[in-house]
């Protein structure tokens, strides 16, 4: 039997009305069969450390932003922040200790996020601003912006954060799909092109900014035409990707049917070659710190550490 699409309403001569986010695009790019469970089926999926995590300290962001005073208010604000918006949903089966370890490198984010910004804080003109763009042919795209910031010529930037521990390249972030969006939505919402948008990689401290101009918005609209083109026409096939070990709806999915699922072996074979590269690197690394403790400490030094 197939599901009916929630967010459609059939219509005898135009096409039903579609709904996207960005996260509900890049599901669908990635899987088309997760979108449709996901959005579709709207089966439940299990919250989990690193989600919650990110959420607590978007909360916590969001809050320290949010109070847009002339001065940048204290690193206590975003702690207590983080501490009144701590979700603990993905962290229900996980020892005390651990969770404390998760509880405390939050903290340490959060105030290097602080000592980062607060020497030269400007108040944010907009925190979580909601939109909702329509891009012809009954498709919509909808969601939050995490925070637009004012520049010094008048203008204002885009930034979205994100709670990975890697950042992007500015290459991906010229390409960033969601990017694209914002900067659509800002023109929608505040009637001018931002000067820049950027992803805010806060765990490692690092803003990837770049200018709008770099920013292919009429490529992301045709993306999601396309997207919304292959839902109306309910192509919702399984297609196996790196994140499938993650994937909530594993043990429904027909391409995992039995024990080893899809390409096991193409799958070890490419993490066999990311693990090699790795050990190389290390091995590299390695032999120039021996080299530094043994020019400064002597080859005793060396020793003593095997
Ligand atoms: S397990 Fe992989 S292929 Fe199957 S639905 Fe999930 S993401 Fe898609």
């Amino acid at each position: 039997m197939t599901a009916m699409l929630p967010d459609l309403q059939p219509s005898a001569d135009e096409p039903a009305p579609l709904k996207l986010s960005f996260s509900k695009i890049d599901v669908y790019q990635r899987c088309p069969l997760q979108y449709r469970f996901m959005a579709v089926d709207r089966l439940p999926t299990e919250p989990t450390p690193a989600l919650s995590w990110g959420s607590s300290l978007h909360a916590a962001l969001e809050r320290w932003w949010d109070q847009r005073l002339p001065e940048p208010p204290p690193v206590e604000v975003l702690l207590e922040a983080l501490y009144e918006s701590w979700d603990d949903t993905g962290f229900a089966d996980m020892d005390r200790q651990e969770k404390i370890r998760w509880y405390r490198h939050a903290q340490e984010v959060l105030r290097r996020h602080h000592e980062q910004h607060a020497p030269h804080y400007r108040p944010a003109a907009a925190v979580e601003q909601w939109f909702d763009v329509d891009l012809g042919n009954a498709v919509r795209v909808r969601g939050f912006i995490d925070c637009v910031v004012p520049t010094e010529g008048g203008g204002f930037g885009i930034v979205d954060w994100k709670s990975s521990r890697r950042a992007k390249t500015r290459e991906d972030v010229e390409r960033s799909l969601q990017l694209a969006i914002y900067a659509l939505a800002a023109r929608e919402l505040f009637g001018r092109d931002p000067d820049w948008v950027a992803l805010e990689f806060i765990v490692p401290g690092l803003r990837v900014a770049v200018e709008r101009d770099r920013i292919d918005v009429e490529s992301a609209i045709a993306q999601i035409h396309e997207v919304a083109d292959a839902i109306r026409a309910e192509r919702f096939e399984p297609r196996p990707n790196r994140l499938c070990a993650w994937c909530d709806f594993r043990s429904l999915c027909p391409a995992w049917e039995g024990s080893d699922g899809p390409d096991v072996p193409g799958q070890a074979v490419v993490e066999l070659q990311r693990l090699r590269r790795r050990q190389e690197r290390d091995a590299q690394r390695i032999a120039e710190l021996e080299e530094i403790v043994r020019q400064r400490l002597g080859d005793e030094a060396l020793v003593e550490l095997e």
